[in-house]
């Protein structure tokens, strides 16, 4: 591993040596250290992958120079063009449908990819000399500390780690700006998946809201709620748990959650019988959801009939419709995600949706 100054004449040059014989470089931008790696190159993306150590399933980045490059990579529907036209180049993560060009461990188990147009000249004239997206995830192993300088990598890292990284480009400690803002547009409605908020060091409570149109979609979004909290499920279990009017669409999001999983059962309201359970195996992973509905259940004795904090184990997710009834009967010991729904005045079918993330577990970001 060399360090060179990102001031030093041929501190472009020796990028592009590197990146060409596969290997990896870290690179300041507006927001973090990043990892960068010729995404077309199938031993880079390997090295990059094995330094990450990132669970299965989490998308990679890539920093584009411009728009033209980003096409070759994802579809940019009218919605991704406006955000391009309006927000980039900035430290903003656009999310969308990809074309498979790059290599497909980066995409999302959605087939989506997350594209960056880093507002710092010298990436972008990295990316424009070598031809190629490189990727642009942040230069931290999984879970661990977000790197503001070439020391922070160096401290969160092990030998085997440091070895996989060819040069580091310096430029000493970076203002502690947030990490990139990421916005999903393969939803109808944009979704911001990572709002700056999120990412101020001591809140350990995050909301983020979100737009359905159809009860598909709500399915399809239960998905991208519950995919980052795959891991927060079998390390200790998880307990989701749902508010909102008499059809705002509970168990329909329920649904969503159990299709996810690839529960094959149909998932219907459990209202006369109060507790569900299904069986499911997604990738290496096995667990029970409980699918619970309280609407009518609010004496501690039938409560007590149901030894909820049995179900409270690893492998584990409890989700709990009309949890309001109950919730001052039971004390979580679990990561908790709340989430309220609402009908909006948009449209007959319009829904908000609102997560409010009450987990201190760390393990969910990056
Ligand atoms: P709850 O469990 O909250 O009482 P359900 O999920 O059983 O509600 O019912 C929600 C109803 O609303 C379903 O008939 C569903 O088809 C309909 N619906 C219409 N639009 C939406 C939407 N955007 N999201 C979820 N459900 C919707
Ligand atoms: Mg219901």
């Amino acid at each position: 591993m060399r360090t060179v100054a990102i001031t030093a004449p041929d501190a472009c040059d020796q990028a592009l040596d590197v990146l060409r014989a596969g290997g990896l470089v870290v690179c300041p931008t507006e927001t973090v250290y990043g990892l960068l790696a010729d995404c077309e190159n199938p031993d880079a993306v390997s090295r990059l992958l094995r330094f990450k150590r990132r669970p299965a399933g989490k998308a990679i980045s890539l920093a584009v120079n411009d728009i033209n490059l980003a096409r070759r990579y994802v579809q940019l529907n009218d919605q991704a063009e406006h955000l391009y036209a309006t927000l980039l180049p900035g430290p903003v993560t656009i999310v969308s449908q990809a074309t498979h060009i790059a290599d497909n461990r980066l995409e999302s188990e959605f087939g989506t990819l997350g594209i960056r147009l880093p507002d710092y000249p010298f990436l972008r004239q990295l990316v424009a000399k070598y031809g190629h997206a490189l990727t642009a995830t942040s230069a931290n192993a999984h879970g661990r500390k977000t790197p503001y300088s070439p020391q922070d990598i160096l401290d969160h890292t092990s030998a085997s780690q440091q070895n996989l990284l060819d040069l580091i480009l310096d430029a000493g400690t970076l203002p502690p700006n947030p990490p990139s803002l990421v916005i999903d547009t393969t939803a109808s409605t944009p979704i911001v998946m990572r709002a700056h908020h999120d990412y101020q060091q001591f809140s350990s409570q995050k909301t983020t809201s979100y737009c359905t149109n159809s009860p598909k979609e709500t399915q399809a979004l239960a998905g991208k709620i519950l995919q980052p909290y795959l891991p927060v499920i079998a390390h200790s279990g998880l307990l989701i748990t749902l508010d909102g009017d008499l059809g705002v669409g509970k168990t329909t999001l329920t649904q969503g959650f159990a299709q996810f999983l690839g529960i094959a059962d149909h998932v219907n309201s459990p209202t006369y019988t109060y507790l569900k359970e299904y069986h499911f195996h997604k990738f290496d992973q096995q667990g029970t959801l409980y699918h619970l509905d309280v609407w009518t259940l609010d004496r501690p004795e039938m409560l007590d009939a149901l030894d909820l904090p049995s179900l409270m184990h690893p492998g584990a997710l409890i989700i709990i419709e009309w949890y309001h009834q109950i919730a001052s009967l039971l004390h979580p010991t679990l990561p908790t995600l709340h989430l309220e729904l609402r009908s909006t005045a948009a449209n007959a079918h319009a829904r908000e949706i609102i997560v409010q993330d009450l987990s201190k577990n760390t393990a969910v970001k990056e």
